[in-house]
């Protein structure tokens, strides 16, 4: 109790730990923003300003961060600085920096600019290869598998995306037999891990539960298996959980939630990495991350952008609470 005249000191908001049984000890977080968030950006972001976002998400405690992508700047003229960005990024110690490579030939500067490890994509629908990958699905598929192969050879690490496999805004639900192949067919082919992306954010936790146990059961382990959740819905840290009960222990997340999807309509942002790292702390779950340096960074690279505030909701929480 407070005497008159003494100032109460307020508490200062951070995540109430209580350990969940059976839970895991650890899991990785798969930072995004460089590449999938800043892609989706209209104005385009210098390069100085990507390696910067690159190094403070770093110094926040983030060891697994995809840092741009090669494909051909007449898709995305936001990644058209890729080798400049890579080469300025370097190697940094305990940090696994990761390169998106859509094909042959991106693989090819991916490499020349001193990628180790780079990502493919595929998708689980027709409608969504032909807008984003502008292949036929099986085509793209054999593309992807190749790009592995090659990049495996090379001795680069390789993770693989499904993109669209809970839902389609052309085609609505995705059959889970045809993730669950698509996953098995990348893991086969040299992937570490699969990446399920829920690319407009209308997953449900029964369809995560029921999605992970098809692709586990077509071979590809739960500890290979990562999740790419978006918000759209406000379903994505209710998916995280479903996730970790069906053995993922991996996430991927974008600082201040940036990033939507170019190419389908009405898909808003990734799950923002602060409200994901707020989640898994109080879950009594280890990341690595530090929730403090996070919230700098969000209102930072907010600030770059020209955002007049953060999309997490624990970044808004956090600020609002310091009274800033
Ligand atoms: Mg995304």
């Amino acid at each position: 109790m407070s005497t008159p005249g003494e100032e109460r000191v307020r508490w200062r908001p951070e995540p109430i730990v209580e350990r969940v049984e059976a839970g895991p000890e650890r899991v990785r977080v798969y930072e995004v923003s460089p590449r999938d968030g800043l892609q989706a950006e209209a104005a385009i972001v210098p390069a100085r300003t990507k390696v910067e976002l690159c190094r403070r998400l770093a110094a926040a405690g983030l060891r697994d961060v995809e840092v741009t992508s090669f494909v051909p700047p007449s898709w995305i003229p936001q990644m058209s600085d890729a080798e400049d960005v890579l080469t300025a990024l370097g190697h940094q110690d305990g940090v696994r920096t990761v390169a998106l490579v859509p094909n042959r030939r991106g693989l090819e500067r991916a490499r020349a600019a001193g990628a180790r490890d780079v990502a493919v994509v595929v998708s689980a629908t027709e409608s969504f290869a032909r807008a984003n990958l502008n292949a036929a699905r099986d085509a793209a598929l054999d593309t992807a598998t190749g790009v592995v192969g090659a990049a495996r050879e090379h001795g680069l690490g390789v993770r693989g995306y499904v993109s669209m496999a809970f839902g389609d805004p052309w085609e609505g639900p995705v059959d889970r037999g045809v993730v669950a192949g698509m996953a098995a067919a990348l893991a086969q082919a040299g992937c570490s891990t699969v990446a399920l992306g829920d690319t407009i954010g209308v997953a449900n936790p029964g369809q995560i539960h029921r999605t992970v146990r098809a692709v586990t059961a077509a071979g590809v382990p739960a500890e290979a298996v990562a999740l790419h959740l978006h918000d759209t819905y406000g379903q994505a840290l209710a998916n995280v959980v479903a996730g970790l009960d069906a053995g993922v222990r991996e996430f991927d997340s974008s600082v201040g939630g940036l990033g939507r999807c170019p190419y389908a309509r009405g898909a808003t942002g990734n799950l923002a990495t602060e409200d994901l790292v707020w989640l898994l702390h109080g879950m009594g779950i280890e990341t690595g991350a530090d929730l403090d340096a996070l919230v700098g960074v969000s209102r930072w690279i907010s600030a770059r952008i020209g955002r007049a505030e953060s999309c997490s909701r624990v970044t808004t929480a956090l600020i609002a609470a310091a009274g800033q």
